[in-house]
């Protein structure tokens, strides 16, 4: 096959945004994808946040198929028979650009592939990477089927995993520490039961996220998105934590329970199971690349580790799209010098860091320590369910006043070394 400008390994948010802003500058572009289409084989949840997108993809996010503009948001702390629930709304997120919008990976990556190939680039589906060209160490090119590709560029966006970023020496693989597994199902409902249930307008959304006694004790939490007309809801659990969860249980039977309690259950009556997915996730931290670039090599979204539990938030998909069209102006202005060195090739890095991915990286490095804190799934939940239930359950007998009810729960919680050691350690994040 004749040397092409640029070929892309993997047809998820990253490669794709990465083909569709080079496509656009007139850039001969391939992007070779494993699944049977784009999207086929994504497990996300999930939600997307527009605005740090805008000045990366602005026409293209305006005609995208979202599914229901966020205006709801919850957190459910769960006890073992009861639960605490914080919903927050705001005018806000029905601002004229939106702020967040719920999102079906397999619709929307399938969509983006079309609007790729409409600028130009190619977009092959079933077509799997196997290993990297080489030349004196340089990365030229990659083998797929048993096919050389020779290219100027090989952009690696081949997600969490990243077997490519490990092949150009550019990382090591995924420790257990900073991976999770998700699992996740979709179910269908009608629109206005949905909007009913959920207490919504027509076009409107939610997201929740849960956290407690689900993972019996694991680091990770439950999610439940609305779309158009179906919900997405799963689990995110650490992977190390889970390793040592006593009894030793299966992800699974997890979910199984998560759906079977009644905070979720009720979402979900009736409705009809229609995927059922699983996958891993890097959870951020510390970034996991010594360098996202290399000869002739460039690394976006999760296979660079640009993603980030906060705690109230996933976040990795404005990574990959953005990261992406960050590695596309790096290759432009590499054409134009004709010069596809690391020392060329590191404007990348440089994009990076002017633009909100690696600041929110550093900004949150050490939220991972913060959120995995046993803590925050074994003992909290418990214990604010616990002080609530207190608070309004009336017995047989005389009630305690409730002010000596909270000041015993603040004690026992808070006004102890363990609970000022996780306040301390909240100001990192
Ligand atoms: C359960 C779950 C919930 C999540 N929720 C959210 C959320 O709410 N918000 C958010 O922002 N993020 C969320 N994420 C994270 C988000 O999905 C990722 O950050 C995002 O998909 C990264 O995009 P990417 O393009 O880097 O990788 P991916 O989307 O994983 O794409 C990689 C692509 O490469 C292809 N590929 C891999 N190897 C090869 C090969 N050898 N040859 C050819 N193709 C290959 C794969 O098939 C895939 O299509 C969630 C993830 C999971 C698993």
């Amino acid at each position: 096959m004749e040397r092409i400008d640029v070929v892309i390994v993997g047809g998820g948010l990253g490669g794709l945004a990465c083909a569709y802003c080079l496509a656009k500058e007139g850039i001969q572009v391939l992007v070779l994808e494993r699944g049977d289409h784009p999207g086929s084989k994504n497990v996300t949840g999930g939600r997307i946040y527009l605005r740090p997108l805008k000045p990366f993809l602005p026409e293209l996010l305006d005609e995208a198929p979202l599914e229901r503009l966020v205006t709801k948001e919850a957190i459910t702390m769960m006890g073992d028979g009861s639960s605490f629930t914080l919903q927050f709304t705001s005018e806000k997120f029905r601002e004229e650009t939106p702020h967040s919008y719920t999102i079906l990976r397999s619709r929307f990556d399938k969509w983006f592939g079309e609007r790729v190939m409409d600028r130009g680039g190619f977009v092959v589906p079933q077509r799997r990477v196997t290993e990297l060209l080489k030349e004196d160490g340089r990365v030229v090119g990659v083998v797929s089927e048993g096919e050389e590709i020779p290219a100027d560029v090989v952009i690696i966006a081949d997600g969490a995993l990243s077997l490519f970023a490990q092949k150009a020496g550019l990382r090591g693989p995924l420790p257990p520490r900073n991976a999770a597994v998700g699992i996740k199902e979709v179910v269908k409902l009608q629109p206005e039961v949905i909007e009913e249930r959920f207490g919504l307008k027509p076009g409107e959304g939610m997201a929740h996220l849960f956290f407690g006694s689900i993972t019996h004790g694991a680091f990770g939490g439950g999610f439940l998105y609305t779309n158009s007309d179906t919900i997405s809801l799963g689990l995110v659990i650490g992977i190390e934590s889970f390793l040592k969860t006593q009894p030793p249980t299966e992800t699974h039977r997890l979910l199984e329970e998560f759906k079977e309690r009644e905070e979720v259950a009720h979402f979900i009556r009736g409705g009809e199971l229609v995927e059922y997915s699983a996958h891993l996730i890097p959870e951020g931290g510390r970034t996991l690349l010594s360098r996202p670039y290399g000869d002739g090599i460039l690394v976006v979204g999760d296979a660079a580790g640009f993603a980030l539990n906060m705690g109230i938030t996933v976040r990795g998909m404005e990574f990959a799209l953005a990261s992406g069209c960050m590695a596309a102006q790096a290759v432009k202005r590499a054409k134009e010098t004709g010069d596809f060195s690391a020392s060329s090739l590191a404007y990348y890095e440089d994009l990076l860091r002017e633009s909100f991915i690696l600041q929110d990286m550093e900004t949150f490095r050490d939220s991972l320590e913060v959120v995995e804190n046993p803590r925050l799934f074994n003992f909290y939940p418990r214990w604010l369910c616990n002080i609530l239930e207190e608070i309004f359950w009336i017995g047989e007998g005389p009630k305690e006043k409730i002010s000596s009810t909270l000041w015993r729960g603040i004690k026992e919680g808070i006004f102890n070394i363990a609970g000022l050691k996780d306040v301390w350690r909240f100001r990192r994040i």
